[in-house]
């Protein structure tokens, strides 16, 4: 999956998960997890540094107009297991990690690219709505 994409899904769930805050961040950082079983087309890691900075701008954006950075925190939590990655490969936790991703054992079609942008949309407009409040 893009950085963007679990960005905005780990997002996306905070907002309109309706638990607590803590579990919410619990959530946003195993749904890496189980967006990387999913298959799909990586792009090379350079192609990430635009949509990610797109992501991290548009969170700024909805936190900003709904009181709430938090979110920020929740799409930081989504990247992480990546993040990780990338500064440590090789480490015992990209090993955990890869044992969770995608295995490409067969060219994989771009189609499943194009589906991933549609997630990501439906994850943007899912983050224009208010925070789903947790009742007491
Ligand atoms: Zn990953």
């Amino acid at each position: 999956m893009t950085g963007a994409t679990h960005i905005l899904a780990a997002a996306a769930l905070y907002q309109r998960g309706g638990l607590k805050t803590p579990y919410l961040f619990v959530f946003a950082f195993l749904s890496h997890f189980l967006l990387d079983a999913v298959p799909h087309f990586d792009m090379e890691l350079q192609w990430n540094y635009i949509p990610v900075a797109c992501a991290g701008a548009y969170l700024l954006i909805v936190g900003k107009w709904q009181g709430d950075y938090k979110v920020l925190i929740a799409g930081l939590l989504g990247a992480l297991p990546d993040i990780f990655l990338v500064l440590q490969p090789g480490s015992n936790f990209s090993v955990f990690h890869n044992l969770f991703h995608f295995k490409k054992l067969y060219p994989v079609s771009k189609t499943l690219l194009t589906a991933e942008m549609a997630f990501l949309i439906i994850c943007v407009i899912t983050l224009l709505y208010k925070k789903h409040r947790v009742l007491k």
